[in-house]
């Protein structure tokens, strides 16, 4: 097993090369990612876009460790991510990685403050840092109002924004966000998308997303179209 160290003045993400086959039977194989490259050095937002099935949900799955390519290498961070064993994928992913879902992915039985909450007391943070990140993070996402709420007593868009709190709980350098507006309708689409924005110049941090939304184009600083997992022109 190789080290843990990432380093915050690495590229945010390095990917290099990357093929993801997955066997759909004994002598079937799925290409779902086919010689994909890419590089990020600065904190951006930055779009993946193409059809159903083109590869997107596999490309972040990668990014974020949740999934491993059948060849090529992905560092985030300067960390490159092929050989990490189990404990350092789980420290990266609670400690430099945010993840963002379409589903949202809430506790429906907790308020907005409590699926926030949960995520910094997971990482160990005292009752002190939980109340006041918690706080900030809603803040920054407008939800200060709705603190005590449970999810089916607000919106979709409401819904991710909490999502978007937890992500941003413990203070992560990187937020992967898969189809975050695919449930919402055109208005909260362009509030979700806005609001990425400010908290990449609040945060410091890059938003990798995926999308297949023309919408997206106007909020980001990169698209990147996907296409049977191979990046094209657009
Ligand atoms: P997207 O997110 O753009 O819709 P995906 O990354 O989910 O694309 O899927 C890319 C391709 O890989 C598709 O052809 C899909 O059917 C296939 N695929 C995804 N996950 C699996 C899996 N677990 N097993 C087999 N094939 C898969
Ligand atoms: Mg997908």
């Amino acid at each position: 097993m190789s080290k843990f160290h990432p380093d915050p003045n690495s590229p945010v993400i390095a990917v290099a090369d990357v093929w993801r086959t997955y066997r759909a039977g004994t002598h079937q194989e799925v290409h779902a990612l086919r010689g994909v490259s890419l590089t990020i050095e600065q904190p951006c937002v930055v779009a993946v876009k193409g059809r159903s099935g083109s590869g997107k949900t596999t490309l972040l799955n990668c990014v974020g460790g949740l999934d491993k390519p059948t060849r090529g290498k992905i560092a985030v961070f300067g960390q490159e991510l092929t050989h990490l064993g189990d404990s350092a994928l789980t420290r990266l992913r609670r400690q430099w990685v945010g993840f963002i879902f379409q589903s949202f992915g809430l506790n429906p039985s907790f308020s907005a403050a409590e699926n926030v909450d949960i995520m910094l007391r997971i990482a160990g943070a005292s009752n002190r840092e939980c109340r006041e990140r918690t706080q900030f993070c809603l803040d920054l996402v407008g939800l200060t109002k709705w603190r005590n709420h449970r999810p089916d007593e607000l919106s979709g868009g409401q819904q991710q924004r909490i999502a978007i709190a937890r992500s941003l709980a413990n203070r992560p350098k990187l937020l992967l966000a898969d189809e975050p507006t695919g449930d919402l309708d055109t208005a909260t689409t362009r509030d979700i998308l806005s609001l990425f924005r400010k908290i990449v110049q609040e945060e410091h941090l890059t938003i990798l997303l995926s999308s297949h939304d023309p919408l997206v184009d106007d909020y980001v600083d990169r698209v990147l179209h996907l296409q049977d997992g191979e990046f094209v022109e657009s």
